[in-house]
């Protein structure tokens, strides 16, 4: 009976020695289960005689309830201390500050289009919108295009059925105003433009700001003051050079091609400028007479100019980004260096 006796002692330290509820059950098996070690003494109990049994059976009982009760105190502290383990691990400190709202942030194209928008405005110019599916009178024809003319070729259209086409330019806003709207005029329209085109430079959607000032007297001294004065204030320069070189708008006449000083090289020559120190930024001129003419404006009385610049080009230089097509992906991890 002396290791009947160790059993509880033996028992109680095996319980304590594990910290896990599968390793108590090896231990608890090593006991009680069906060849554990108080199973064996009961099978000892058969070789006695009726008093001897009754005795030992009734102390191998008391030491079978032992062991179950420290079985059953040491599975209470493991399931304890798993618990607080885990509450441990999972808690929450509600004293640790937010992680913040992200914030979002206006489009670069969006950005910039406002910026062109105010500063027009300051200078007394007018927003003016207009419809991006046109017929072809608008956006040819009262524009000095007439059918068959080469300038038609230059832009590669979306032709859409029943005579209509996406606008290749925002000039057709010009002839809708004028239409509307008697002489002076001060307008700028911002928009979508849409070509049949598509590389490093070309997206077959774009943004134009067209510019229209029609007065008495508008000339082509206006025409320089207010686009030059306008790329200085665009790209935060006090002293920006800028030239005015010959060109051909069917809807001008004289046209020009307004460049700036490179503001990647300062005009000392590279990759942007192509080395020229120069950079093309707009098309501009005076407003042709027979454009008045389409939309019943005396081309004696009044005189104006135009002008035409692309949106993207003007954020490509301003914010040095070299691929048109980044503004149209759309990956945030491009976007988010504006917000
Ligand atoms: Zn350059």
């Amino acid at each position: 009976m002396s290791t009947l006796e160790d059993l509880p002692r033996d028992a109680e330290a095996a319980f304590a020695a594990v910290d896990n509820l599968p390793a108590l059950d090896q231990a608890k098996a090593r006991f009680l289960g069906k060849t554990g070690l108080i199973t064996e003494q009961m099978k000892g109990l058969g070789k006695m005689d009726a008093e001897g049994r009754k005795a030992a059976g009734a102390r191998i009982n008391q030491i079978k309830d032992q062991v179950e009760a420290s079985l059953k105190a040491r599975r209470e502290a493991i399931e304890a201390e798993t618990l607080r383990r885990q509450l441990a691990a999972e808690a929450l400190d509600v004293t640790l500050p937010g992680r913040g709202e992200t914030m979002g942030g206006l489009h670069p194209v969006t950005r910039t289009l406002a910026r062109i928008e105010r500063m027009f405005a300051s200078m007394g110019f007018e927003v003016a919108d207009g419809p991006e599916i046109e017929t072809d009178f608008y956006n040819f024809t009262a524009l000095n295009i007439p059918d068959n003319h080469p300038a038609r070729a230059m832009h590669d259209t979306f032709y859409l059925p029943g005579g209509h086409l996406l606008r290749t330019h925002t000039s057709p806003v010009q002839v809708h105003y004028m239409q509307r709207q008697q002489p002076p005029i001060k307008i700028i329209a911002p928009g979508r433009v849409y070509r049949c085109d598509s590389d490093v430079t070309h997206t077959p959607m774009f943004h134009q700001v067209e510019g229209l000032w029609v007065d008495e007297t508008v000339s082509f001294a206006d025409l320089k003051g207010v686009l030059a004065d306008f790329m200085r204030h665009f790209f935060e320069r006090d002293h920006m050079p800028v030239r005015f070189r010959p060109s051909f708008f069917p809807f001008t006449e004289p046209s020009a091609e307004m460049d700036i000083g490179c503001v990647i090289c300062g005009g000392d020559g590279c990759r942007v400028c192509s080395h020229t120190g120069w950079l093309e930024v707009l098309g501009c001129g005076m407003v042709h007479p027979n454009v008045f003419g389409h939309v019943g404006y005396d081309a004696e009385k009044w005189q104006g100019f135009a002008f035409g610049l692309g949106v993207e080009r003007l954020a490509m230089l301003r914010y040095g980004v070299d691929d048109l097509r980044l503004f149209f992906e759309n990956d945030v991890r491009f976007l988010k260096q504006f917000a």
